[in-house]
């Protein structure tokens, strides 16, 4: 039965409870009373404390996702862009992923790192290897980092995995410094997970990949991985461990798009009401061409548009999740899709394990690739797209290091300090990379936005502060300011 705060996967991920909300949203998709009336509800609205959104329930979200009224489609897309505005504004964070290892024990049939694909090398980064990737990813320019790794109890134990972020953390290579490390490792232990915690890092990724549990058993049949419950019950795990920022995700391609979207929001409203803070990050990947792994023969693949309704429904339903899409995505679907919600993306990713230590912007190893990565653009490329396209590239981790995580984060939000301390620590942290990294180029379009930017803080004082900040970051060589 369904239950919100069950502590069992198949009470708070009910089947039965989707197969309603399926059939509710399909009665009421053409409900325009209905629909204007959510729409309604989730619009930012001023309060005492600053702008609030209340979000919708699994329930209403799917019904807005059902609808294929063109008039109403365009109302929830702009809707999405009024959302994004209000709580994370014309920023984007960047992060690359950094592969750990491709040993694994599991038999995903999407994944190729499955155990029986012979064709892929199998590679496991030394400490000293770690180190060449961590100074490649500093010299780019980045700050924050998704670890990955395969499930492999004996090729990559939880030791390991403490050792490589203690080894990511300590390496301070000219001004460059990863400054958090997110961590996207197979389900494990509540243990295992109080020693990440303890090991400093951010947010604790796992894609659930489908919530339809009959499908999950068959595109995992053997392996830890095959047990659904363990898998879909990790967060509360992580949660109970001490993490308390934690990203959800969905591989779509391989189960019904509508069933995974209701059975994600249904897992964010279950820690929400379990543990008071609800997902830090929703991540949706699609699926990918990759070695010994055909993405057609998974025929539930979505198309660009009912991606990003996708995404844009995820931002009214939960307008305090932080968004991520990968280089999973080319340019142009990246463009369509930032404004409906997008707050992070990935730049100049390798996913291939010691894809970037050695190689230049333009030359990518493929034999240890997890998949086809279609933005191939170097981190420079992507700053300055995102800027030509009137975003902000921020590479801030302010959050998590002053100790806003979970519910302290959104409290933020509430209180509308987003743009006395988000805006800022963006703009700081670009001029860094301005600074340190850019091309010529890509530094006068930035130093030119940054100038115009800075003027957008609305508290006086905070706005003094942050502009004697660029001065020293750009003339003294100082770093790491934050609010
Ligand atoms: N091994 C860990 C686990 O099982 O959760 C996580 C790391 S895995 C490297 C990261 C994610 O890559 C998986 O959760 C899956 O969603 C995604 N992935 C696997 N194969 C893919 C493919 N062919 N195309 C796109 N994404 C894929």
């Amino acid at each position: 039965m369904y239950d919100v705060k069950s502590l069992k996967a198949e009470d708070f991920i009910n089947d039965e409870e989707i197969k309603a909300t399926l059939a509710y949203a399909e009665e009421n998709k053409h409900n325009k009373e209905l629909i204007e009336s959510l729409l309604e509800k989730a619009r930012p609205k001023k309060t005492g404390r600053g702008v609030e959104c209340s979000g919708l329930t699994h329930r209403e979200a799917s019904v807005l996702l059902a609808c294929d009224l063109p008039e109403m489609t365009e109302k929830i897309y702009a809707l999405a862009r009024e959302i994004k505005e209000a709580f994370y504004g014309d920023r984007i964070v960047m992060f690359a992923p950094l592969y750990l290892s491709n040993y694994c024990v599991n038999k995903c049939v999407y994944c190729p790192y499955h155990i029986q694909n012979k064709e892929i090398p199998r590679k496991k980064l030394t400490q000293d290897e770690v180190r060449e990737e961590v100074i490649a990813l500093q010299d780019m320019g980045h700050k924050r980092l998704a670890i990955e790794a395969g499930e492999d109890p004996v090729n990559n134990p939880i030791e390991y995995i403490l050792e490589c972020i203690k080894t990511i953390y300590s390496i301070k290579h000219k001004n460059g410094a990863i400054r958090r490390v997110n961590v996207n490792i197979a389900a494990t232990t509540v243990e295992n997970y109080a020693k990440l915690k303890d090991a400093g890092i951010g947010t604790y990724i796992l894609f659930q990949e489908t919530y339809h549990k009959e499908s999950y058993e068959k595109l995992h049949p053997a392996g830890p991985k095959h047990n659904y419950a363990y898998h879909t019950e990790a967060m509360d795990r992580a949660m109970d461990g001490g993490i308390d920022d934690v990203g959800l995700g969905v591989l779509f391609g391989l189960d019904m798009y509508k069933y995974e979207f209701a059975g994600l929001l249904m897992h964010a409203e279950h820690l929400e009401a379990v543990h008071g803070v609800g997902p830090h990050t929703i991540s949706v990947p699609r699926v990918k061409r990759a070695s010994d792994i055909d993405p057609t023969v998974f025929d539930n693949g979505i198309d660009d548009d009912t991606f990003a309704k996708i995404i844009a429904c995820i931002r009214i339903a939960v307008p305090y999740t932080g968004m991520i899409i990968s280089t999973r995505e080319n340019e142009s679907c990246r463009d369509k899709v930032l404004g409906l919600g997008i707050s992070q993306i990935s730049g100049g990713s390798r996913t291939s394990v010691g894809g970037y230590a050695g190689y230049s912007a333009d030359e990518r190893p493929h034999d240890t690739e997890q998949f086809d990565v279609s933005d191939q653009r170097s981190l420079d490329e992507v700053v300055q797209w995102l800027m030509k396209g009137g975003y902000i590239p921020s590479f801030c981790t302010a959050c998590y290091r002053e100790g806003r995580t979970g519910d302290r984060f959104m409290a933020l939000c509430k209180v509308g300090q987003i743009q006395n301390c988000c805006h800022p620590n963006a703009l700081m942290t670009l001029q860094e990379y301005l600074t340190d990294y850019a091309s010529t180029e890509t530094r006068k379009i930035g130093e030119e936005l940054i100038a115009r930017e800075i003027l957008n803080v609305p508290d006086e004082k905070r706005r003094n502060r942050a502009i004697e900040y660029l001065t020293e970051i750009k003339n003294e060589g100082k770093r790491d300011f934050r609010f």
